[in-house]
């Protein structure tokens, strides 16, 4: 079930130019882990995610998740994939703004073959108590975490964190990352995150590290620790 990456180049044509956004990117990531992706803005990483979670294709090399081979796959297999296995955040919460934190998570939910409990969702992530509020009524690191949810009540063994900080300031954003530690601890939930927020790198088992499109720097955390 693990993520294997194998020297996958993908090329976005932008009129006449063409940008080279992943360069033989190559990248193992074993089942239950949490990794951390850093670099600067352009250098390949939400490129990297939507490759591997199936939001976007890749022009060369082979990616593997969850026993399934991506460039194998027809576009409807795709999806299908991506329901299956893949849970997304995003730095915009991405909440449907007429809908309560409930039924908000509930969209998760009717995606999904074994859903886990709403109620046992709601309370992991602290949002039980406001489960009627509508996302309006939210903070932002609260609407975080009602994503959190909704992504995870479908128990994906992936989930794929896309700047998930971004909009928070640095104590909320603390609190979202040890959220998403916490997840992994409890469920298996295997979580790659890009971010730039401090303490990233202590607290992944995997730390890698991008730079026009490579993957110029790779290396594990034997202890990771929670981010203070
Ligand atoms: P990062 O997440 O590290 O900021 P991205 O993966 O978003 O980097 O982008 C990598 C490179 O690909 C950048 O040069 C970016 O401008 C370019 N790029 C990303 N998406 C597109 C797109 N849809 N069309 C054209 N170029 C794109
Ligand atoms: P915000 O800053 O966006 O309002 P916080 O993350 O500071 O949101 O959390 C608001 C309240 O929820 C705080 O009292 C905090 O202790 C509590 N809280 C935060 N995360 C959790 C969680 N995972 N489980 C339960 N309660 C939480």
């Amino acid at each position: 079930m693990s993520i294997l990456v194998q020297d996958v180049s993908k090329v976005y044509q932008s009129g006449e130019v063409q940008i080279l956004a992943l360069r033989k990117a190559s990248l193992e990531v074993p089942d239950h882990k949490v990794v951390a992706i850093l670099g600067p803005s352009g250098s390949g990483k939400s490129t990297l995610l939507n490759v591997i979670g199936g939001i976007d294709r890749y022009d060369l090399g082979s990616i593997t998740v969850a026993g399934e081979t991506l460039e194998a796959l027809k576009d409807s297999q795709l999806t299908e994939f991506r329901r299956k296995h893949a849970g997304f955040i995003f730095q915009q919460y991405n909440l449907i703004p007429t809908l309560t934190v409930e039924e908000n998570v509930e969209v998760g939910r009717e995606l999904s073959q074994n859903p886990l409990d709403m109620k046992e969702m709601l309370m992991k992530v602290g949002m039980w108590d406001k489960k009627d509020k509508f996302p309006s009524q939210l903070s932002g690191g609260e609407q975080q975490r009602v994503a959190i949810a909704r992504a995870l009540i479908k128990n994906p063994e992936f989930l794929l964190c896309d700047e998930p900080t971004g909009a928070l300031d640095e104590e909320t954003g603390k609190k979202i990352l040890k959220l998403l530690q916490f997840v992994n601890k409890t469920y298996g939930t295997t979580v790659l995150i890009i971010t730039h927020n401090q303490g990233i790198g202590e607290m992944a088992h995997k730390v890698i590290r991008m730079s026009s499109g490579e993957i110029v720097e790779a290396y594990e955390n034997e202890n990771p620790i929670a981010p203070e």
